[in-house]
């Protein structure tokens, strides 16, 4: 027999280009958990111009974390509200003095932790070329020019993005790495952290999947772990 927790208190994590969205969506389409995702949240709280939206913009807006007693207090609330569902949390805790606070209040049992190479994270982030004139987007896995480097309709050169550019990918994930590292190690050390390694989302959804069902029953129609 099965012995499943009451209530599952999960957090996802993973670097931008990680597939986190994709695995966090089947996630939440296949086990009846809620989705609370810090980032979501925050960008709610802009869009209904709220105080705490108007504060996390100015750092937002930089390139910055929000500070970790406003970040805190504003999910810590949150959950409060869905206390009574099992649990899949997304963007948070990003540091540890986060991570502590969550903890007292919501002690956290999973982690499912991405672990895609840097080299391929670089790639995918990398593969999008635009034709300035035009808007024209290519991206090289999966609508590539037919001629390397050209626009199809002209033959203009194409550009890469800043944000899209290696250095600025390479900088962006280290500094994630650097953020993150600590809260990886807090989690391994209690003991919940379980990192699912690959390059390829397809491959590794399945693994997320098998794992999360001897923990929790797969309530959509589907009997297998296919992607959707
Ligand atoms: P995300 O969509 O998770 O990348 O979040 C967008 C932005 O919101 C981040 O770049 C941060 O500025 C801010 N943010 C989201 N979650 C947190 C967090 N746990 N701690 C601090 N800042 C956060």
């Amino acid at each position: 027999m099965v012995v499943r927790p009451l209530l599952l208190r999960a957090v996802i994590m993973g670097p931008p280009g990680s597939g986190k969205g994709t695995i966090s969506s089947r996630i939440v389409k296949h086990f009846a958990l809620k989705h609370l995702s810090s980032g979501d949240l925050l960008r709610d709280n802009m869009n209904k111009r709220t105080e705490i939206g108007s504060i996390a913009k100015t750092y937002i807006d930089q390139g910055k974390l929000i500070p970790d007693d406003i970040i805190t207090q504003l999910m810590l609330s949150e959950l409060k509200t869905i206390e009574q569902h099992h649990l899949l949390l997304d963007g948070f805790p990003r540091t540890v003095p986060q991570a502590e606070a969550l903890e007292k209040m919501c002690p956290i049992d999973t982690v499912i932790d991405l672990d895609v190479p840097f080299e391929t994270i670089q790639q995918r982030l990398t593969a999008r070329w635009i034709h300035p004139a035009s808007g024209r987007v290519y991206n090289l896995e999966f609508n590539p020019p037919k001629v390397p480097g050209t626009d199809d309709a002209t033959g203009e050169p194409l550009v890469q993005r800043d944000d899209d550019k290696p250095e600025t990918v390479l900088k962006r994930l280290k500094s994630y790495e650097a953020e993150t590292k600590p809260v990886l190690e807090y989690y391994r050390g209690q003991g919940v952290l379980k990192s699912f390694s690959g390059t390829e989302t397809n491959k590794i959804w399945p693994q997320v999947h098998h794992f999360l069902q001897t923990k929790l029953t797969d309530v959509s129609c589907k009997d297998d772990a296919t992607p959707s």
